[in-house]
């Protein structure tokens, strides 16, 4: 595997053992001391993962994150110190893809790594087709499963892999509910351990591209405390 990982994280030695760890796995690797320095190979060498430490001179992560996402969709983990910073995260709807409290095991880190990479390899596969163009459509949304695009109005919709992952679970299964761990399991891709948070904000990020208006959903529908479902108009 030739992916490129960017590892952002001031501690030089956290640095250099996530840097080892992935590099004997076969993954290139660079390596970013600080927020601002981070950002700018995130965007400039074109990573295919980003690991991504909160608390970082200058620019802290999750500003770090902000400004990625305001010119990237490449996967990032965030790393965090603390579980009360979990909360700000989520909270904070930064648009990343997943995030892990330290202390964390590398096996876990490298799950994760290889999960969401699994993911973004098969989107950048995805060959654009001018037949037999897989699509659902509901209202003004259209869902392009083999472009790995989301057009809502005529206008694409920009949106993250696992926002992409989760809508296209919901859609392709319209007016079946699924629970949140149901969800987690089979977009989310392995065992996560148990945060459900996670869903109702990626479930928040998308409403937020798609509906009309976020707090009246047509598209994307809660079954109260059983979970969500996807709506076709
Ligand atoms: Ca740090």
């Amino acid at each position: 595997m030739d992916a490129t990982i960017l590892i952002i994280e001031d501690e030089k030695n956290i640095n250099d053992i996530l840097a080892f760890t992935f590099e004997k796995e076969g993954y290139k690797t660079l390596s970013a001391y600080d927020g601002i320095t981070g950002v700018d190979m995130a965007l400039k060498n074109n990573p295919n993962i980003v690991l991504l430490d909160i608390n970082l001179p200058g620019m802290d992560g999750m500003d770090a994150c902000k400004e990625i996402r305001k010119i990237s969709n490449v996967p990032i983990i965030m790393l965090t110190a603390r579980e009360d910073e979990v909360d700000k995260i989520v909270g904070l709807e930064l648009g990343a893809d997943d995030y892990i409290t330290k202390p964390y095991s590398a096996r876990e880190l490298s799950a994760r790594v290889k999960a969401l990479l699994r993911r973004s390899e098969i989107s950048a596969s995805a060959q654009p087709k001018t037949e037999n163009i897989n699509t659902i459509t509901s209202g003004d949304v259209v869902i392009n499963i083999d472009r790995y695009e989301v057009k809502k109005n005529g206008q694409t919709v920009d949106i993250t892999l696992r926002e992409f992952e989760l809508l296209k679970f919901l859609a392709v299964a319209p007016s079946q509910i699924f629970s949140r761990e149901v969800l987690l399991e089979n977009v989310w891709g392995y065992e996560y351990l148990g945060d459900m948070r996670t869903v109702d904000v990626t479930i928040r990020r998308l409403r937020e591209k798609i509906e009309d208006d976020p707090s009246m959903p047509r598209y994307i529908m809660t079954k109260r405390s059983i979970g969500y479902y996807f709506n076709k108009i």
